[in-house]
């Protein structure tokens, strides 16, 4: 049997609460959200998540909150976050509210992002000071490293060492994933030595292993040298450092408004992702109307929330785009891989669309943007038949053929 799917089938998996799927900040009380999203707003299942790490009091807990609506305990003292939460954050996705007036959806469902808070990280950690071991356990479960860094100045909050040095502490958190990495490396390689020698095809492992070895000996993490060494051959070792990596610069009105300052940072953590916002604000932003959050937003320079840049650097680093259905019950972005073909793509909906893949008929949202329906983007030749090699690309409409 042929079936068509107009994105009106779902995933099982869970549904996340609508109180967390609201980017901009509304309360309950305040007027309807007109937003990018509406208030009837849903979400499927999360595959991939990032780890917030970070030095204690630089506002992890306060990020956290913010991105979850949580109540993650936000305490100023080291190790307030000692069980390790996931918090599951809406894609803004201004094509989605677009797409469900072309089609009358009823609902929206934007692809998430989800972010493990992990306990504080302390020099020693490596060594499994503090909750060294824990850390370093919840870290490699992760996909992606956030590291929060702290730029606000507040002297009521105690730094750890005593001064505001982004790039110290960065130095520092690095020092202690480069460390564990280098134990990980030490226990591995004598077993590595010996599988190459009994068993050709290890020897690549091996050499990658020992390229891994000298690049962390330099002080450098493995992310920020993926050209050099063939990363995929030691992915079983798990390093923490072949990780991508994200940071989240938690500033201050000050740092926000000084691009040269935030340029200059950018520099010395590329090709990382930076991303600046002030995790107290946007705590803040919460208990707002729109209108205020708007106006507070403004005073500290900004036209967004930084969550909002937040989630999508965190779906950028961690390789993800989005692909669209929609059809009369909703518009929905669903997440896949970069360089994914057309039925991994079906995959993502049900396992069943990727084995009886037949074709997809797509359109890009910008061509069926420009037709205004699909009838008329179909007539202007806009609507694609791809098969099984196509690869994906970010804003592709779907409509998937398949056989179960
Ligand atoms: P964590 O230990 O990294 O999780 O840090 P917390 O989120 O618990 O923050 C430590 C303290 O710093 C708390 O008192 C927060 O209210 C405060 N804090 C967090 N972010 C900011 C910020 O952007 N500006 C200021 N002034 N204080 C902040």
């Amino acid at each position: 049997m042929m079936v068509r799917l107009s994105g009106s089938l779902r995933t099982p998996g869970p549904t996340i609460a609508r109180s967390k799927c609201r980017p901009w900040p509304v309360r309950s009380d305040a007027a309807p959200s007109t937003g990018p999203f509406p208030d009837h707003l849903d979400s499927g299942p999360v595959s991939l998540t990032l780890g917030i790490v970070g030095l204690p009091n630089v506002g992890k807990s306060t990020l956290f909150n913010a991105l979850t609506r949580s109540d993650v305990l936000a305490a100023n003292y080291p190790f307030a976050t000692i069980e390790p939460n996931v918090g599951v954050v809406p894609l803004p996705d201004p094509r989605l509210a677009e797409l469900a007036k072309v089609f009358s959806s009823v609902k929206i469902v934007p692809a998430v992002v989800s972010f493990v808070d992990i306990a504080g990280i302390v020099k020693g950690a490596s060594e499994g000071a503090g909750l060294g071991n824990k850390f370093l356990a919840n870290i490699r479960e992760a996909d992606a490293i956030c590291q929060v860094v702290r730029v606000f100045h507040d002297d009521d909050v105690i730094h750890v060492d005593g001064r505001i040095d982004p790039l110290g502490d960065i130095e520092t958190v690095n020092t202690e994933l480069i460390l564990a990495d280098l134990q990980t490396l030490e226990k591995a390689l004598p077993r590595l030595e010996k599988e190459a020698r009994n068993a050709k095809d290890r020897q690549p492992v091996l050499e990658a292993a020992q390229a891994a070895n000298a690049v962390l000996d330099s002080g450098r993490t493995l992310f920020s040298a993926r050209t050099e060494i063939e990363l995929p051959l030691i992915r079983e070792l798990s390093l923490l450092t072949a990780k991508p990596f994200l940071y989240v610069f938690n500033s201050d009105e000050g740092a926000l408004t000084d691009e040269a300052s935030q340029q200059a940072l950018r520099n010395v953590i590329a090709p990382a992702d930076a991303v600046f916002l002030d995790a107290q604000v946007e705590s803040e932003l919460l208990d707002l109307d729109e209108e205020s959050a708007r106006e507070l937003l403004e005073s500290v320079g900004q036209h967004e929330p930084g969550l909002y840049s937040l989630a999508r650097a965190g779906f950028h680093t961690l390789g993800l785009q989005t692909y669209l259905t929609a059809g009369p019950k909703e518009s929905r972005a669903w997440t896949i891989k970069q360089g994914a073909t057309a039925p991994q793509a079906a995959g993502v909906i049900h396992t069943d669309f990727e084995r009886g893949f037949i074709k997809a008929e797509i359109v890009s949202y910008d061509d069926l943007m420009a037709a205004g329906s699909m009838a008329a983007a179909k007539a202007a030749g806009k609507v694609r038949i791809e098969g099984k090699g196509y690869l994906m690309h970010d804003g592709d409409v779907v409509d998937f053929r398949f056989n179960v």
